[in-house]
């Protein structure tokens, strides 16, 4: 079983849910930039008040902001951990190699939920959270294609890529993304 794990995919694939189901069954830390930054954000800290109107827009927060927080984190944990909606793009991904480097702990999988744009669509829309409405959905999916989309590749050529279909029942999808990385 594989501890050093990555999620990627776009925004409404079912990550989060995947994540947190998986983690909770073998012991990983879940590790979600999205849900470090939203408690920023809640807690109305100076890194909170910087990101929200950036990710109220469905843009990326910056670099440096991202890769401070999972730093802090990730030098922190001797166990398992899976990065769910980190690195988002190349520059990210060279970042947390180096890190990962440092800290000997390699990536072991990247799995890859795959969903169709208009599946993606009604799924964030029934959502409601506060970036979810339509207009910045679509400009999620854009930042999307044009970010970080190229991870798949850059993964791809490392052979760490588990390509998961993400339609249908999450117990499916669980056991899908289970046997991937057995
Ligand atoms: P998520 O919960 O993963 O959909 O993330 C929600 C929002 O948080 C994104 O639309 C971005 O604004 C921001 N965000 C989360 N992770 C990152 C990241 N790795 N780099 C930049 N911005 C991020």
């Amino acid at each position: 079983m594989k501890k050093h794990l990555l999620f990627l995919g776009p925004p409404g694939a079912g990550k989060g849910t995947q994540a947190a189901l998986l983690c909770k069954k073998k012991d990983l830390i879940h590790l979600s930039t999205g849900d470090l930054l939203r408690a920023e954000v809640n807690a109305q800290t100076p890194l909170g008040l910087e990101a929200a109107a950036i990710m109220n827009k469905g843009e990326l927060v910056s670099d440096k902001l991202v890769l401070s927080i999972v730093e802090k984190k990730l030098s922190i944990l001797s166990e398992g951990w899976l990065l769910d909606g980190f690195p988002r793009n190349l520059l990210q991904a060279k970042a947390l190699e180096a890190l990962l480097e440092k800290l000997k702990q390699p990536i072991e999988a990247v799995v890859l939920l795959e969903l169709n744009d208009d599946q993606l669509i009604k799924r964030l829309l029934s959502r409601g959270r506060n970036d979810d409405n339509e207009q910045v959905i679509r400009h999620r999916l854009e930042v999307y294609k044009e970010k970080t989309s190229p991870l798949i590749d850059y993964y791809n050529k490392q052979g760490l890529i588990k390509s998961i279909q993400a339609e249908g029942d999450i117990e499916a999808i669980a056991s899908r993304i289970e046997k991937s990385i057995s």
